[in-house]
């Protein structure tokens, strides 16, 4: 069956409230969907987008929270389209969430995403069907629809994680949460506040309420490095300069390790006498932000240097605290910068200064239970207005997870996760055909600019999707093999990481005591070659069929083993 025949398609004119089948299926509309909608209607594919909540943005729209920034300076965190980055005007460097939002609105009104979309429906269920070679959606308002592809723009980072602790629902005052914001004004001027969490939305959040809160109380269990971005007015010059010659931007950004252009060193700091090291780590803090990830690339495997630049944020946050007590339990004492996410904020340690602010560690007392009235610890009754969870995310499997996803013999993505999330490339897994997992596990995801990312991964997608309609191919998988040999290799270059060592969020533990790195680590100009090459070798590790030919039943039991 020829793709042009197969769907109903009304391209430019697909009606979001009553197709039934259509080539693609997106699910989301933040950065990656509503960029994979474009892409895909462009070329005229037909569309049909899910977004559970009201409007497009994604994480922008969610996590509207007050002193939602982003970490990543304005000139590459954007979709570098041709069309749009000359006329947009960003005020600063480092743009906080309501700029990013307009910024995302206005791409949607110039490429008219929005009427691809079903606002407010979640998608539930998706299942394969094997013979004809398409999925079979299921969304909240009780419709079903039939797609050949489907694109999951679920995001890594869209499913907040469940409270570890009880009593949520009992708390008689006002209730948010960071990663779902109320669309209405929260009121905290003169409140008792508590903040849950000191991750990157906690330490953005604490020091903006601490301006108007009566008295705000933070529930740390981590102290987490927290560095100054150093934002400053966008430089308009340097902006106009790259607008000019946006195509060369876009291959230095595709050849970079971050996705982004930063000052990474390569110049390690075994190699430079202690006063070259001293200057490299201040320009990195006077540059800001995530650049004091970059100061030397032997700080990532080297115990010893890791700890150079460890101790030297660490004395910077201690210079900022006056209280030596307080600055004891603000400290990350007792584990390595660039493990965790480096946290990027203005004056968060300067916050705790103020006689308003009290911070209760959750090592010395943890929550037992929010109740009608607050939080009970194990040592005190805490009476609070207005409760502030922080507490992040159920990042790789939770948005996957939270659909039903069935292959041919039932089984689910999830199911072949359990000593960690992985998939071929980071896109797509094997036993589950056309489902495209966008910054999935297995790619650089996390660890790289996400926009540059989900352009790039969509662009790829898009393109086999058109390799297989002009090739007359309906299904494509990888196999087993390359999606193993993936799991190997992206291993291998986690292994030497001082982060793959020590807990967080991107390391999986199995019970035996193996780790398992998540995202691929190998730098994203790396990346980007190893899948340039797959397609250029034919889509090596893939295998296509036509509907109608041999079952493929084996191979997605093969998942379940
Ligand atoms: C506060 C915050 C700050 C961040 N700052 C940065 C930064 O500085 N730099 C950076 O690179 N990254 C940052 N990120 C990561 C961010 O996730 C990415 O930058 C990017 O915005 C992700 O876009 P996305 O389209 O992949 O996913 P998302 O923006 O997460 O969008 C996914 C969408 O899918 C929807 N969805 C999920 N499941 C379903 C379903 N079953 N049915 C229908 N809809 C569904 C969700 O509602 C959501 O709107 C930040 C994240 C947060 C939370």
């Amino acid at each position: 069956m020829s793709h042009a025949t197969d769907s109903n398609r009304m391209t430019g004119a697909l009606d979001a409230s009553s197709a039934t089948f259509v080539d693609a299926i997106v699910v989301g509309a933040g950065m990656g969907g509503m960029y994979a909608v474009k892409r895909l209607v462009s070329e005229g594919r037909s569309v049909l987008g899910f977004e559970g909540a009201p409007d497009v943005g994604g994480v922008w729209l969610h996590n509207r929270y007050p002193g939602a920034r982003v970490d990543i300076e304005a000139y590459y965190y954007s979709f570098l389209d041709p069309e749009l980055y000359g006329s947009w005007k960003w005020t600063e460097r480092y743009p906080a969430q309501p700029e990013i939002l307009s910024y995302l609105r206005h791409y949607a009104e110039h490429y008219d995403v929005r009427r691809h979309f079903r606002f407010s429906t979640w998608v539930e269920q998706m299942l394969w069907d094997d013979d004809a070679h398409v999925w079979q959606i299921r969304s909240s308002d009780g419709a079903t629809v039939r797609a050949r592809h489907v694109l999951m723009a679920t995001g890594q980072l869209s499913k907040s994680r469940e409270l570890p602790f009880p009593g949520g629902e009992d708390f008689a005052g006002e209730w948010v949460e960071t990663s779902h914001w109320p669309d209405h004004e929260v009121d905290f001027s003169g409140k008792r506040v508590a903040v849950i969490g000191t991750g990157s939305s906690g330490v953005q959040v604490i020091t903006e309420l601490a301006k108007v809160a009566g008295s705000l109380h933070v529930f740390q269990r981590t102290p987490n490095y927290v560095v100054p971005s150093q934002n400053s007015p966008i430089d308009q010059a340097k902006y106009d300069d790259f607008a000019s010659r946006l195509p060369e931007v876009w291959n230095q950004v595709m050849e970079s390790g971050p996705a982004y252009l930063a000052p990474v060193s390569v110049r390690n700091a075994k190699d430079m006498t202690p006063a070259e090291r001293l200057e490299r780590l201040e320009s990195q803090w006077e540059f800001g932000g995530l650049a004091m990830t970059f100061a030397f690339p032997d700080q990532r495997t080297d115990w010893e240097v890791n700890d150079l630049v460890s101790n030297f944020v660490r004395n910077k946050i201690r210079s900022s605290i006056s209280d030596p007590a307080l600055a004891d339990l603000l400290e990350p004492a007792n584990y390595p910068l660039g493990t965790r996410r480096l946290c990027v904020c203005n004056g968060y340690y300067e916050t705790y200064n103020n006689p308003n602010v009290s911070l209760i560690s959750l090592r010395d007392e943890p929550i037992e239970r929010v109740t009608a009235t607050g939080i009970l610890t194990t040592k005190r009754d805490y009476e609070f207005d207005v409760i502030v969870s922080a507490l992040g995310f159920d990042a790789f499997t939770g948005p996957v997870d939270a659909i039903d996803i069935r292959n041919s013999v039932g089984a689910r993505p999830t199911d072949s996760w359990k000593r960690g999330p992985h998939s071929y490339l980071g896109l797509m897994l094997h036993g589950f055909p056309n489902l495209y997992l966008l910054t999935g596990p297995g790619s650089p995801s996390v660890l790289v600019n996400f926009n540059v990312h989900n352009v790039y991964h969509v662009d790829v997608v898009a393109d086999l999707i058109t390799h297989m309609a002009e090739n007359g191919l309906t299904s494509v998988e990888p196999t087993l093999e390359a999606q193993e040999d993936w799991k190997e290799r992206s291993q291998a270059v986690a292994d030497g990481l001082i982060r793959k060592q020590v807990e967080n969020y991107m390391t999986h533990v199995n019970e035996d005591g193996t780790r398992f790195f998540v995202p691929y680590a190998g730098g994203w100009g790396n990346y980007v070659q190893i899948v340039n090459d797959v397609v250029a070798q034919g889509y090596e590790g893939f295998e296509f069929e036509v509907a109608g030919g041999p079952h493929r039943h084996d191979k997605a039991a093969a998942v379940v083993a």
